[in-house]
């Protein structure tokens, strides 16, 4: 009755269309990832994203794991962004991995509880993996790879391996999911590791959790390089070796460079088809999309594909061979030289690292 009453008030007025609910009020919902009790940079982007979708956003974090290092890294949450107002906790042996289908009933459980307007992640192995799936789950069209935002509905996205940009308006239902490019949303130095108190950390109930999303996938392991070199995502000197330092060994010189200028390594999709280095070092389209300030090519053609995942670096330096090479024209410094005089030259007169 009283509802009633209440539109009848309004029947002078005439209703074009029903504005969707996701655009009446911000809240997020960002995808977590997290490792050894940690949240991963990736992670406080996406919070960082979140922010420019609208000033009144409230933002929630999800965390999914297991045991102590799942509780830690929550804590870790709860206080590292002032922007995070919320930590919810997915703590079950389902969650011991990041596998895709038990991640996305869960996405869509916390959304059915708490209607988010946007659900984001950063556009890494574990979002590319979880998000879409979740998406489809939802049955909403997900927005990839975001660059830019302009307000809560258009996107700015890289097509044709980053040789042009693309602007999307979100047309489609609540909620609005997204991935972004970490590199296009760094995190500020004062937001980080910056709240005084720490948000509430809630622990979702799995209990109508069903065990068929979890028989369809099983884990089977997980390979990575012990080094102690800095995160080829995030580090701020990238040196990356391609196809033409010919095989693993001489690749091992770009190795030692790394190392005396405290850089992370990269490589073209050929030196790691070629097996000089694991696949996860990979920079490229279908690798990892670096943004450093100092990014160094040795051997490196410069293919298109290569180029989207490190165009956007601050100062990009090549040493090729042959001076009509495609990465010269990219670079702010180019060398023509053989590699194989200029790498022991460098390492000669670079000081070892302290
Ligand atoms: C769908 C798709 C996705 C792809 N995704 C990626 C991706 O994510 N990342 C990626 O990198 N590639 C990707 N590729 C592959 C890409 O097209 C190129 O084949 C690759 O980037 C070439 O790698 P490269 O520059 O190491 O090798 P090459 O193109 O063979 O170039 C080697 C370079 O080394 C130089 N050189 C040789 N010897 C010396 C020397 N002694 N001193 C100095 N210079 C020397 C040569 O002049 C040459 O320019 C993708 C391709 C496709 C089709």
């Amino acid at each position: 009755m009283a509802s009633r009453a209440i539109l009848g008030t309004f029947k002078n007025y005439s209703f074009t269309s029903r504005i969707p609910r996701a655009y009446r009020s911000l809240s997020t919902l960002v995808l977590a990832e997290h490792d050894s009790g940690l949240l991963k940079s990736q992670s406080l982007s996406a919070v960082e994203a979140a922010k420019s979708l609208g000033e009144d956003n409230s933002v929630s974090m999800l965390l999914a794991g297991s045991g102590p290092s799942l509780q830690e890294a929550a804590a870790h949450a709860a206080s590292c962004h002032p922007s995070i107002s919320q930590v919810l906790v997915a703590d079950s042996d389902k969650f011991m991995y990041p596998r895709a289908e038990p991640w996305a009933k869960l996405v869509q459980l916390v959304q059915q509880k708490g209607g988010y307007s946007h659900i984001i992640a950063a556009s890494g192995s574990f979002g590319k993996n979880i998000l879409p799936r979740a998406a489809a789950v939802l049955d909403v069209s997900p927005v990839t790879d975001v660059i830019e935002m302009s307000g809560s509905q258009i996107f700015v996205r890289p097509i044709y391996a980053g040789n042009a940009l693309c602007t999307v308006r979100y047309t489609g239902s609540n909620p609005c999911m997204l991935t972004i490019r970490s590199t296009s949303f760094p995190v500020a130095s004062k937001s980080a590791d910056s709240k005084p108190n720490p948000a509430p950390i809630d622990q979702v109930d799995l209990s109508t959790f069903g065990e068929d999303a979890i028989a369809q996938s099983r884990y089977i392991g997980h390979t990575s390089q012990d080094t102690e070199r800095p995160d080829l995502g995030n580090a701020r000197v990238v040196v990356t070796g391609g196809r033409g330092l010919k095989n693993a060994e001489n690749f091992k010189m770009i190795e030692k460079l790394a190392e005396k200028l405290g850089a992370a390594v990269g490589a073209t999709r050929a030196a790691v088809d070629a097996g000089f280095v694991p696949n996860e070092l990979q920079v490229g389209q279908t690798g990892k999309i670096v943004a450093p300030e100092l990014y160094l090519a040795f051997g490196v053609s410069g293919a298109i594909q290569h180029l989207a995942g490190m165009r956007d670096s601050k100062v990009i330096v090549a040493v090729n061979k042959d001076a009509d090479a495609p990465i010269f024209q990219v670079a702010d410094y180019g060398l023509v030289g053989d590699l194989f005089e200029v790498i022991p030259e460098l390492l000669e007169k670079f000081p070892e690292k302290k």
